[in-house]
C-alpha cells in the first residue's frame, strides 16, 4: 500500500524539457498539472522561431543526439513524435580539414562491434596501429569502475597515452559536442560516463537528429501530448512567487501539494532570492542561407580545427522541405571573441573548401545563447535547492554525471515526478 497519498496537485515552472517531461510524467497518474512558462512559447533551449526574411521556422540551434538518449526516445515515442527522428543505421562520424579532406570515422556494420570500432580509428587518415591500441586501451579503462584521478579530460586522455591525432580528432571534438567545455577544464568522470553509454554498443552508437524543426518535431507533440493528460498550459506567465507555507507551495498566490523547479539554475536561484554561482558556456550556432543548392557530403560534418565546429545540413535532415539551402555552422563552449561579420565570412570560406564550391550567401542570422549549457562541476551535487513540497529539477549536472543536454533534461524531469510521489511510478534513468 501506498504509505502516502499522491499529491492531488502540483506547479510545474519552467515550460522547457524538462518540465514538460515531469508534467506528462505527473499528469499521467491523474494528478492536476499546471505548467507556467514565461516566455510566450514553450521549448526553452529547444525553441523554434519564425525567420521573417526566409519565411520559415527556425530553430536557435540544431540539436543531435546519440542513440544512448533512451529516456528521450521513450518519451518521444509515446508522444507519437519518434517519426521525426532519423537515426543512423550504424555510427558514421563524417570529419573534415584542410589537410587531410573528407574522411569518416566509421565502423564497419559487418564485423562485430569492437572490433569495428579499432579498424575505423585505425583506418583513419594519419592514424593506422597506434590509433587502434590507443582505442584499445580507451575500451579498457571505460570498463573498469574507477575514478580517473586526473582533474581534466585532457590530463585522464594523457595518463591513457592517447595519442595526439585521436585526441585532436575524435575526443576533442566529441568533448566541446558533448560537454560544450574544451579537454583542458571538462571533468573526466562525466566525460567518462558519456563515452561509456555513447559506445555501449551498436545501437547506442550512432547519431540522429531531427527531421522537422524543434517546434514541429518535439515540443508541439509534447504539449498535445500534455494537455490530452490534462496538463493546463500557462504560457506568457512568468512566476515571482515560491514558497512552502503551511504544508503547502505557493505559486503566485495560487496553492499547490507540491512545485516542480524546471527553469535555468541561474532563474531558478533568482526565483528563490539566492546567489547564483553555476559556471555556463555559450554556444553560438551560425544560419546561412544561400542562393545555390551547394552540396554538402553529409547532413553533419565534424570540422577539425575549424572556426565552425560542426556544419549542419539543416535542409538536408529536414528532406530539403523548405526553398533554398539552409546550413548551420555550430561553435560550442564559444568566447565569443569574433564579430558577426567575421563569424560569417570565415564560415562561409570553410563551407566553400569543404563543398569544393563558392557559397553565395542569400541571409544570415547569429543566434548566440550565452548560457546554453551549465558545466559539470563538483559543487553542484550540495546546490539543490530541495524542500519537502518544492523540488529541484534544474541543470545542475554534478561530476559522474550526465553533462546538460536533451537527454538529461528528460531523465530529470523523470526524477523530478518520481520524488513527487511517495513510490516511484517511472523507471528512473540515472543522471
Ligand atoms: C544552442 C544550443 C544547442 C544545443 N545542442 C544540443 C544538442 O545538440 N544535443 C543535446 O542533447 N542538447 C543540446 N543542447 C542542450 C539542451 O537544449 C538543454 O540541455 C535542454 O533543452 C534544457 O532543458 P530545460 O528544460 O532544463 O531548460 P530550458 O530549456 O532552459 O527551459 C526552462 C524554461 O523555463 C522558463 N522560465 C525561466 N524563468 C521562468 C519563470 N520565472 N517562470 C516561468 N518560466 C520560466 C524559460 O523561458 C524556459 O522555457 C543545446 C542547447 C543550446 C542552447
Amino acid at each position: 500500500m501506498n504509505p502516502r497519498p499522491l499529491p492531488t496537485s502540483v506547479a510545474v515552472i519552467g515550460g522547457g524539457l524538462t518540465g514538460l517531461t515531469a508534467a506528462i510524467r505527473l499528469a499521467g497518474l491523474d494528478i492536476e498539472v499546471e505548467l507556467f512558462e514565461a516566455a510566450p512559447a514553450l521549448g526553452g533551449r529547444t525553441r523554434s522561431f519564425f525567420e521573417p526574411t526566409m519565411q520559415q521556422q527556425c530553430d536557435n540551434g540544431p540539436h543531435l543526439l546519440i542513440g544512448a538518449y533512451a529516456a528521450t526516445q521513450a518519451l518521444l515515442r509515446e508522444a507519437g513524435a519518434d517519426q521525426y527522428l532519423h537515426w543512423q543505421p550504424s555510427l558514421c562520424l563524417p570529419l573534415w580539414d584542410a589537410r587531410r579532406g573528407h574522411f569518416h570515422f566509421q565502423p564497419s556494420s559487418k564485423l562485430p562491434f569492437a572490433p569495428a570500432m579499432l579498424l575505423a580509428a585505425a583506418a583513419m587518415p594519419g592514424h593506422g596501429l597506434s590509433s587502434a591500441i590507443a582505442m584499445l586501451r580507451l575500451a579498457a579503462a571505460l570498463q573498469r569502475s574507477s575514478a580517473p584521478q586526473a582533474e581534466h579530460v585532457a590530463g585522464w586522455l594523457k595518463e591513457l597515452r592517447i595519442p595526439g591525432q585521436l585526441v585532436s580528432d575524435m575526443l576533442e571534438p566529441l568533448c566541446l559536442g558533448a560537454m560544450n567545455e574544451g579537454i583542458d577544464t571538462a571533468c573526466p568522470l562525466s566525460f567518462k560516463r558519456v563515452l561509456k553509454e555513447s559506445f555501449a554498443g551498436r545501437k547506442q552508437a550512432r547519431l540522429g537528429w531531427f527531421t522537422a524543426p524543434l517546434q514541429t518535431a518535439m515540443i508541439e507533440p509534447l504539449a498535445r501530448h500534455a494537455e490530452k493528460l490534462g496538463v493546463q498550459i500557462h504560457t506568457g506567465h512568468r512566476v515571482r512567487q515560491l514558497e512552502e507555507a503551511a504544508g503547502k507551495v505557493i505559486v503566485d498566490d495560487r496553492s499547490f501539494d507540491k512545485a516542480v523547479v524546471a527553469l535555468p539554475p541561474f532563474a531558478a536561484d533568482r526565483l528563490r532570492n539566492r546567489r547564483t554561482t553555476h559556471e555556463t558556456r555559450a554556444i553560438t550556432n551560425i544560419h546561412l542561407w544561400l542562393h545555390q543548392a551547394i552540396t554538402m557530403p553529409a547532413p553533419l560534418v565534424g570540422c577539425i580545427d575549424g572556426t565552425g565546429q560542426w556544419y549542419f545540413d539543416v535542409s538536408q535532415q529536414w528532406g530539403n522541405a523548405t526553398p533554398g539551402k539552409h546550413i548551420c555552422a555550430v561553435i560550442s563552449a564559444d568566447a565569443g571573441h569574433r564579430e558577426s561579420h567575421e563569424l560569417i565570412e570565415l564560415c562561409l570560406h570553410e563551407l566553400s573548401l569543404l563543398c569544393g564550391s563558392q557559397p553565395q550567401l542569400k541571409h544570415s542570422r547569429i543566434i548566440s545563447e550565452r548560457r546554453a549549457t551549465t558545466l559539470v562541476r563538483p559543487d553542484h551535487a550540495v546546490q539543490a535547492d530541495v524542500t519537502k513540497n518544492i523540488i529541484d529539477a534544474c541543470e545542475r549536472p554534478a561530476p559522474g554525471q550526465l553533462p546538460a543536454t536533451i537527454e538529461s533534461a528528460v531523465r530529470r524531469g523523470e526524477i523530478a515526478a518520481n520524488c513527487c510521489l511517495a513510490t516511484p511510478h517511472y523507471q528512473r534513468y540515472p543522471l
